[in-house]
């Protein structure tokens, strides 16, 4: 089953001429499947990943996530839905200035009723894992841009998330922080996590199921990742 439906998705964006951002996508994506989105700049990725990751609504046709179409839920309901369900690894990190790296992958969890030193603990395993732990009492004007896109990623998977969005998640980071982040995202494919990536790098691309090609706004097509194919 689905965990995300797209039903002729269309956005318009109305300001002066308007820009149809996505024009008529619709696409599942299942439970657990790894799903890599390629396309132009101006094609609609980054318009696709907001609607998916319900910070945005369409302007007509149905974002279904878990089951709940996206434009009938209230704003309060969304929030929820991001908090509790969606991991997001996106380009502006947000983090805390106030907050060392262990403090702002730490933080999601308050929201989950978690107490200090639990985690205190998965935010100091989270950071290993991205390979940071060294840099844990540091705050994030003391990082480098890459060591800084790790904390955020390892906060975006710190509540273990049922869908992890990511936009570039490489972007900035050398070959061998970037073989880590993504054993990272296989390790979560592998415990059946559903992502989804957005990406302008074929190898990253290549660790997915599929790949989803956009141009202008639509499907142009649906590539798929044979086993075999598959970067390691
Ligand atoms: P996205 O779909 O995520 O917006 P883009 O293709 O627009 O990706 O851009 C890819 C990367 O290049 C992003 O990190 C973005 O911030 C950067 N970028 C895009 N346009 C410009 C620009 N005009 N000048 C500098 N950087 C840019
Ligand atoms: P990508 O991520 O592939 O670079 P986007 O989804 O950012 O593509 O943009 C798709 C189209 O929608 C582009 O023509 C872009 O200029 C336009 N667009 C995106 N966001 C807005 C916005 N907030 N207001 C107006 N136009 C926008």
């Amino acid at each position: 089953d689905a965990a995300i439906s797209l039903d002729a998705v269309r956005k318009t964006y109305q300001r002066g001429e308007p820009v149809h951002a996505l024009d008529g996508v619709t696409l599942d994506i299942s439970r657990g499947s790894y799903t890599a989105i390629m396309g132009p700049s101006g094609s609609g990725k980054s318009t696709l990943m907001n609607l998916i990751g319900c910070l945005d609504t369409p302007t007509s046709g149905a974002v279904i996530v878990d089951g709940k179409d996206v434009s009938q839920l209230s704003g309060r309901e969304r929030t929820r839905l991001r908090g509790t369900e969606i991991g997001f690894v996106f380009q502006t990190f947000n983090l805390m200035p106030r907050l060392t790296a262990l403090g702002n992958v730490a933080l999601p969890q308050v929201f989950q009723g978690i107490d200090r030193r639990e985690r205190r603990k998965r935010a100091r395993d989270l950071l290993e894992r991205v390979g940071i732990a060294d840099r844990a009492d540091h705050f994030p004007n003391e990082l480098s841009g890459g060591q800084r896109q790790r904390v955020a990623l390892a906060r975006a998977l710190v509540n273990d998330p049922v869908l992890v969005l990511a936009d570039e998640p490489s972007g900035n980071l050398d070959t061998e922080t970037e073989a880590q982040v993504l054993d990272l995202f296989a390790e979560f494919h592998d415990a059946g996590t559903t992502l989804i990536v957005v990406t302008h790098e074929r190898h990253v691309a290549e660790r997915a199921d599929r790949i989803v090609h956009l141009l202008d706004g639509a499907i142009q097509r649906i590539e798929p990742v044979e086993p075999s194919d598959r970067s390691v």
